[in-house]
C-alpha cells in the first residue's frame, strides 16, 4: 500500500492497444510488443488520465487492491513506467500521435516491364520529385542483365532513401550483386523467387540484405498477406501513421507492367498511363487518394483486433470485396477466439477467393 498516493507513469513510447479479448503494448523504442490482459489495458488507461493507484484501487474495490499492485509490479518488472508524485507526473507528458511527412509519396511500387524500362528516367525523375524515399522494382520474368543495370545507374542518381528488388532468381545473379555494389549504394533488399537458396554460393554483400524464396511469384497477387511473423517491426513512424492514416496504402503510387499509375498493382483502378502523363499529373485524379485515410479502426473486425496498430491493412483484396471497410482477405486471425487459422481454407472466404481468382489457392 506504499504505493497508494503515488501515480504511474507510463513511458510515453509505450502505447497500449486494446482488442476484444485481450490488448498490446507496443513499446515503440525496444520495438517490441507485449500481450496482456483487458482489465490491465484499462488500468493503464487510468494511469494515463492521472489517476492515482489508490484512486484506481478505491474505483475497483479494495477486494482488487491487489491484482491492481501485482499489475504496477508488473509493469515496473518489464521496464514500461515508473512510479512518480503529483507534482511530477506532468513533468512526461503523452507523445504527439499526429503524422506528418512532408513528401507527397513516401513510397512507389514499379512492375519492370518494357513499358516502364522505357519510362524509366521519367519515372525515376517523377518519384524523385515527390521526395520519394522507398522504391520497390519487382520483376515476374526473367530480366536481362542490361536493364538491371540500366535500373542500378538511373536510380543512383535519385534521392531515394531505399530501393529493394524482387526479381526472378537466373543464374546472372552472381554478374549482377558485384554490379549492384558498382553502382548503386541504395539497394537495401534483393528477394529472389522461384530459387534454391543459394547463401552459401555467394559472396554476402555488406551492405544490403539477400533473401531467396522457393516458390514463383507470377503476379502481384502473392501480396497482402497477414502473418503473425511480419509483425515484428513494431516502430513509430509505422504504428503513427497505422494511428491516422492507411498502413499500407497512404503516399504509395505504383506502376503496373502496362504502365498504368495505380495505388497499388494489385488495384484494379487505373490514373492514366505512364506514357501519358506524369506521376505528378496521376495523383490529381479524382479518388487517388481514396484509400489514404482508411485507418484500421476503422476496419469491420480489425477495429476490434489488437494487432491492429502492427498489422499492414491491405485494401486490394477483402473479405467483402464490396465494402472497402472490409477485413483484410489474408488474414486469418479471429480477434474474438484469438485463433489463426488458414485463411484460404475459411469457407465463408470462397465468394471473395472466386471474385479475385484465387480459386485454386494453394499457399
Ligand atoms: S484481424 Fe485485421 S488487424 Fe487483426 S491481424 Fe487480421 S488483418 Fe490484422
Ligand atoms: S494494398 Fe494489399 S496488395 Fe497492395 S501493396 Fe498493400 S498489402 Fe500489397
Amino acid at each position: 500500500m506504499s504505493n497508494f498516493d503515488k501515480y504511474f507513469v507510463f513511458f510515453s513510447t509505450c502505447f497500449a492497444v486494446n482488442g476484444y479479448n485481450r490488448s498490446l503494448i507496443l513499446d515503440l523504442q525496444r520495438r517490441t510488443f507485449l500481450s496482456i490482459p483487458n482489465t490491465m489495458y484499462e488500468i493503464i488507461d487510468l494511469f494515463n488520465s492521472k489517476k492515482s493507484i489508490g484512486e484506481i484501487i478505491e474505483f475497483y474495490g479494495i477486494e482488487n487492491s491487489e491484482i491492481i499492485n501485482e499489475y504496477v509490479d508488473y509493469l515496473l518488472e518489464k521496464e514500461f513506467g515508473f512510479i512518480a508524485n503529483y507534482e511530477e507526473f506532468d513533468n512526461f507528458p503523452a507523445m504527439n500521435r499526429s503524422f506528418e511527412v512532408p513528401s507527397l509519396i513516401t513510397n512507389s511500387i514499379i512492375e519492370i516491364s518494357h513499358i516502364n524500362l522505357g519510362n524509366i528516367k521519367k519515372i525515376i525523375q517523377n518519384l524523385n520529385d515527390f521526395n520519394c524515399t522507398h522504391v520497390q522494382f519487382i520483376s515476374y520474368d526473367k530480366i536481362l542483365l542490361n536493364d538491371l543495370i540500366l535500373l542500378l545507374k538511373e536510380s543512383e542518381e535519385s534521392d531515394f532513401k531505399s530501393i529493394q528488388f524482387i526479381l526472378k532468381y537466373t543464374d546472372e545473379v552472381f554478374e549482377f550483386l558485384p554490379q549492384v555494389i558498382n553502382y548503386n549504394k541504395r539497394v537495401t533488399e534483393i528477394l529472389f523467387h522461384s530459387s534454391e537458396d543459394i547463401t552459401d554460393k555467394i559472396i554476402p554483400p555488406t551492405n544490403f540484405n539477400i533473401n531467396f524464396l522457393e516458390y514463383a511469384i507470377r503476379n502481384f497477387k502473392f501480396c497482402g498477406v497477414v502473418n503473425e511473423k511480419y509483425f515484428n517491426q513494431v516502430n513509430k513512424e509505422r504504428v503513427l501513421e497505422s494511428l491516422n492514416h492507411n498502413s499500407c496504402l497512404y503516399k504509395k503510387i505504383a506502376i503496373d507492367e502496362a504502365g498504368n499509375i495505380k495505388n497499388c498493382p494489385a488495384l484494379k483502378k487505373k490514373f492514366g498511363n505512364i506514357q501519358d502523363i506524369t506521376l505528378q499529373n496521376a495523383i490529381e485524379i479524382n479518388g487517388f487518394t481514396e484509400f489514404w485515410d482508411i485507418k484500421k479502426d476503422e476496419i469491420t473486425t480489425c477495429k476490434d483486433c489488437e494487432f491492429r496498430h502492427v498489422c499492414t491493412d491491405c485494401r486490394a483484396f477483402l473479405e467483402n470485396p464490396k465494402d472497402k471497410h472490409s477485413k483484410p482477405l489474408k488474414c486469418g486471425y479471429n480477434p474474438y477466439d484469438n485463433i489463426w487459422e488458414d485463411w484460404s481454407l475459411n469457407p465463408l472466404k470462397e465468394e471473395a477467393l472466386t471474385y479475385y481468382g484465387f480459386e485454386n489457392l494453394k499457399m
